[in-house]
């Protein structure tokens, strides 16, 4: 089982209501909400209700509308923030971190939505 899912990890206890969340965005499928160490002045991090270790697994077995509600939330929150480009200007970035090498912390699939401020060149 490439997929192990562990839910005592801290995002599936914030799914569950045992510890508490600043929510930017609710929806069938999906949970918006602030980043606790936030490293720019938006730092959303966007979930799957669904018990996905990380991008590949969302993005493999997830069903349809998991997926557009995942897609269509992460488009909300960047309106919704103030960070989807426009007449100002702004813009964003949108990370996922993945397994080991990719120093993923938290292990539910996970997007951080950065924003608010000119971010830096990095890659990694
Ligand atoms: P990762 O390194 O897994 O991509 O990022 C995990 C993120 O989750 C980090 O940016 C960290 O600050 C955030 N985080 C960890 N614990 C909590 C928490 O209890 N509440 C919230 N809102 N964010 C958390």
């Amino acid at each position: 089982m490439p997929y192990d899912y562990d839910d005592q990890n801290i995002f599936a206890k914030i799914l569950r209501g045992e510890i508490p969340n600043d929510t930017v965005l609710e929806t069938e499928h999906s949970l918006a909400f602030n980043d606790i160490a936030p490293q720019a002045p938006v730092h959303v991090l966007v979930i799957p209700k669904g018990p996905y270790v990380c991008y590949d697994h969302f993005a493999s077995t997830a069903s349809d509308a998991e997926i557009v509600d995942f897609n269509r939330s992460v488009a909300d929150v960047c309106r919704m923030t103030g960070v989807a480009p426009g007449a100002a200007g702004a813009g964003y970035r949108a990370i996922t971190n993945c397994g080991e090498d990719g120093v993923q912390e938290v292990p539910h699939f996970h997007l951080h939505i950065l924003g608010g401020r000119m971010l830096g060149r990095m890659l990694a």
